[in-house]
């Protein structure tokens, strides 16, 4: 196996060898909490207790770093647990961190709650404004540029490669959150970004039956100052999960083309409906970051989110009426999902500059028959 491998093949086959004692083409879930020392000290392979290393998780992030074109992976239990370790990891109280003014409202939450309690402060800025970047991070302490795109939920796209450019003039670390484009459609280190982050619960798990984060880093050091911290706290990847998530990786490439493919059909069938005030899908050419991301991505993801005319009250009926599209936060599977983000997946920004506008809907576009899903869409739209 090489790293020229492309995406699809090293998707299926990085750190996955069969099984040397029995052939089995799958790696086996090695559900065990500890391993065998052949005399005090001298261990197996390298595992001596699963807090420390498991061969299932290690497969997984073999296979994390081997999507994202990186050195090392690292998996979590969640995806936020995975930012927790990489945030302790670089900074100190004092240090400071810009991040977009629309991120995942767990991670602001995570940076500006809990990291801020123990002295690291925040700037949210928009983070299509290059000026607006550059200011923030020169004055003050900035350790980290915290970057997400396509963004949450309004799909606003930012330019990685310039961002990467003032962040690393300012000293910055670059983080990348690719959750929502996924590795087979963008790739952030081929940009230049020093840290990518993952919540694999999304698509790189892509069924929604598995919770788990991952990290990957290309830098020694720093990767071996999150791997202590992923030991000596704890937040690891239980094997049966890092089985699961292995197992929806095999086929991110197909599934994202599929996800991709509807999300499109969907925005150009929805695009000037009466109902609607706007629709964000980076995939249409009226999309302000439209060009941006035909250049930065391979294909435009299955997000997609409508301001609809009528306000709130509109906007809860359009999502209670969808029938195929199930209404429950998360993204990112086989099924497609609808949530409000205002009362679910970003009720805790209200209020804050992460806000969300009461009429915007988020659809999490899945793989089913494409006339369904545009079906169902209308028919929710004609009852709200
Ligand atoms: C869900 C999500 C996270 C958090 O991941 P968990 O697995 O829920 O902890 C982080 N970033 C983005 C973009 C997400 O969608």
């Amino acid at each position: 196996m090489t790293t020229s491998d492309r995406f699809a093949t090293r998707a299926i086959h990085a750190g996955q060898e069969f099984d040397p004692t029995t052939g089995a083409v799958i790696p086996p879930i090695y559900q065990t909490s500890t391993f065998v020392q052949e005399s005090i000290g001298s261990l197996r392979g390298g595992y001596e207790y699963a807090r420390s290393g498991n061969p299932t998780r290690t497969a997984l992030e073999t296979l994390l770093a081997a999507l994202e074109g990186g050195k090392h992976g690292l998996s979590f239990a969640s995806g936020l647990a995975a930012e927790d370790a990489l945030l302790r990891a670089v900074l100190q109280p004092g240090d400071h961190v810009v991040l977009g003014n629309d991120v995942y409202g767990g991670t602001y939450r995570l940076i500006n709650r809990v990291h801020g309690a123990w002295g690291i402060r925040n700037t949210p800025v928009d983070l299509a404004d290059l000026d607006a970047v550059r200011a923030a991070v020169s004055t003050e302490a900035t350790r980290i540029l915290w970057i997400e795109t396509p963004s949450n939920p309004l799909m606003k796209i930012s330019d990685v490669a310039a961002l990467v450019e003032i962040g690393h003039a300012a000293g910055a670390l670059v983080v990348v959150d690719n959750t929502f484009a996924s590795p087979a459609l963008q790739q952030p280190m081929s940009l230049g970004a020093d840290v990518i982050v993952h919540s694999t619960t999304k698509y790189l798990g892509g069924h929604s039956d598995v919770i788990g984060g991952g990290l990957v880093i290309n830098d020694d050091e720093l990767h071996d100052k999150v791997k202590f911290l992923q030991f000596a706290a704890g937040a690891v990847s239980a094997p049966m999960d890092a089985f699961l998530t292995i197992r929806g990786i095999k086929t991110l490439d197909v599934r994202m083309e599929r996800h991709s493919a509807n999300a499109q059909a969907i925005a150009e069938a929805l695009v000037g409906h009466p109902a609607l005030e706007a629709v964000y899908y980076p995939g249409l050419p009226s999309h302000p970051g439209h060009e941006l991301a035909a250049r930065q991505m391979s294909g435009f993801g299955g997000m997609l989110s409508i301001a609809v005319v009528g306000g709130a009250d509109a906007a809860r009926r359009f999502a209670e009426s969808l029938e195929v599209f199930q209404l429950a936060e998360s993204l990112g599977g086989v099924e497609s999902l609808v949530n409000y983000p205002s009362a679910m997946t970003h009720a805790s920004v209200k209020g804050t500059e992460l806000e969300v506008p009461e009429n915007v809907v988020r659809l999490s576009v899945g793989i089913e028959d494409v006339d369904d899903l545009v079906a169902d869409v209308l028919q929710a739209l004609d009852a709200s």
